[in-house]
């Protein structure tokens, strides 16, 4: 049923792993598996054996020919560096060959303890696995680069956590597990040697037209492709009201997945400094810094680069630099396309002053000051496309503001300088702007009913309604945003 897996982490020096044997669990069972995604990686579908598959996707059985590893890595947690984080409770099982012709590696997360555990007990409740597994899925479904959730599994155990819970294995599945962090371990060590072969592994994992460059300026290239990829990344987040919650420089991948959904969130009511996790005191990884963090996470990338980038260091820095400081241009010209598209617009038709931009953070600034839901206040500008269109949604939910009506009418001019009919404009607005988003009180209620009543009922639909993000789900409750009884404000870090 498994196909076979490759090795390419294993092969790797012994100081860049560690090989390790997951602890066995008293009863696994699958509580989800994504039937989908398994063929993509050549499993055979006919052949799932449930019974055979939680013993594997638990830990309890290695499959034939793998050795287990936990990669070592470091990271600036809230900004500060520790320089031995590594997986604390993730075995890697080695890497499998997707169907689009690149490598998948597969990990076992909630594992049992690895050398890197430090004071952790290598294990994960249901909850957090559970939120990783809908959100996750949501963000491909939406379109967005990130790890993907394979399965599920219950362990029959309980983690002691306040309270304790019932403990999970999820099965998650990366282009790689290359951090930033990673990097760091290696640089901080002064370990140039495991920074070239990171370098090699990146080039060849995620960039391989980078491959062909000589080699004393690939450093510099995948410095720049890196900040490529994250500067879009982060500015698809934004889209979607998304806060990833913890953007340590250890859950910041190099092949600009989105990684670690620990305690992340997609917010309901707008608002720019929103906040979810219980940790983040400050507000660091609020909503609207994240193009700033993405940016320092970066620049502390670059640092672990320098030594490859020119024997003259001073000439590295300053490359380096220029790298970090065009991060700002280059996240402004994603997030102009993100916000463009979804009021149904087009770089093409934009006015020669580049105002577009402007526009749509005057329509955030209306929707800051009308507390009004994120995602819902997006796709009823479809409704609105027309001069003299029905504005009864939109005026109840913004209570009838001048600010809205000025904005609308701004917008309205701009949209008609498309030279497109109302039925195209509207279509592209809708294919911006999704229904469905996993919102927060709706995960918890799922993580609740499974964890606590052992009902995986309200988990599934929740899945099968947010990997179905434009379409309108049977239950039109999951579209709303919570009543005021049912707001989540808080989310967890899911250790
Ligand atoms: P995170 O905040 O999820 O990015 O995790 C930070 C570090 O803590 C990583 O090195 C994890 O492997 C480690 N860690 C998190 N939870 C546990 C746990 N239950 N047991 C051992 N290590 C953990
Ligand atoms: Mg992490
Ligand atoms: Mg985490």
């Amino acid at each position: 049923m498994f196909p076979r897996f490759h090795q390419r982490y294993l092969a790797l020096p012994q100081r860049m792993r560690a090989e390790c044997q997951p602890t066995p669990v008293a009863e696994p069972r699958v509580v989800a598996f994504n039937h989908a995604l398994a063929e993509a990686l050549g499993f055979d579908r006919e052949a799932f054996n449930a019974e055979q598959a939680a013993q594997i996707l638990s830990g309890n059985q290695v499959p034939e020919g793998v050795t287990p590893v936990a990669a070592a890595y470091a990271g600036h947690q809230f900004g500060n560096f520790v320089p031995q984080l590594g997986d604390g409770r993730a075995l890697l099982l080695g890497e499998l060959s997707h169907q689009d012709g690149a490598l998948r590696e597969v990990q076992l997360k909630g594992a049992g303890r690895t050398p890197f555990s430090r004071g952790g007990d290598g294990r994960a409740p249901l909850g957090p696995v559970l939120r990783e597994y809908l959100v996750s899925e949501a963000m491909f479904a939406l379109g967005v680069p990130t790890t993907r959730a394979l399965a599920a599994v219950t362990t029959g155990e309980r983690v002691y956590r306040q309270p304790p819970e019932p403990g999970a294995v999820l099965t998650r599945v990366a282009s790689s597990h290359l951090r930033v962090g990673t990097f760091q371990y290696f640089a901080s060590r002064n370990d140039v040697e495991a920074v070239k072969l990171l370098v090699e592994l990146a080039i060849e994992r995620h960039y391989p037209e980078l491959a062909g460059l000589p080699e004393d300026e690939q450093a510099m290239a995948l410095l720049d492709a890196v900040i490529g990829r994250q500067a879009n990344l982060v500015a698809r987040w934004k889209g979607l009201g998304f806060i990833h919650g913890v953007m340590n420089t250890d859950n910041c991948a190099i092949s600009g997945e989105t990684i670690d959904y620990g305690p992340c969130a997609f917010m309901d009511s707008y608002h720019p400094e929103t906040v979810f996790s219980s940790i983040d005191e400050r507000g660091r990884y609020a909503w609207v810094n994240q193009p700033v963090i993405a940016q320092w996470n970066l620049a502390r990338f670059a640092k672990t680069l320098l030594a490859l980038m020119d024997t003259d260091q001073q000439r590295a820095i300053e490359r380096a630099t220029a790298a970090i400081e065009g991060f700002s241009d280059r996240h402004e010209q994603a997030w102009s396309d993100v916000l463009r598209s979804k009021l149904g617009l087009t770089r093409d038709a934009e006015p020669e002053d580049g105002s577009d931009l402007a526009l749509g953070e005057k329509w955030l600034e209306v929707m800051a000051a009308g507390k009004v839901d994120f995602t819902l206040s997006f796709g009823e500008l479809v409704a609105a496309v027309e001069p003299g269109a029905d504005e009864t949604p939109l005026h109840q939910r913004f209570n009838s503001s001048d600010a809205l009506d000025a904005w609308l009418s701004r917008w309205r001019e701009r949209l008609h300088a498309e030279g497109q009919s109302s039925e195209v404009l509207r279509s592209r607005i809708e294919s911006a702007n999704p229904l469905v988003i996993p919102r927060n009180h709706l995960v918890e209620r799922a993580i609740r009913a499974a964890a606590d009543q052992q009902d995986f009922g309200p988990f599934e639909t929740l899945l099968a309604a947010v990997t179905q993000p434009w379409t309108s789900p049977e239950d039109q409750s999951l579209l709303q945003p919570p009543l005021s009884n049912e707001r989540v404000l808080r989310t967890f870090c899911g250790t």
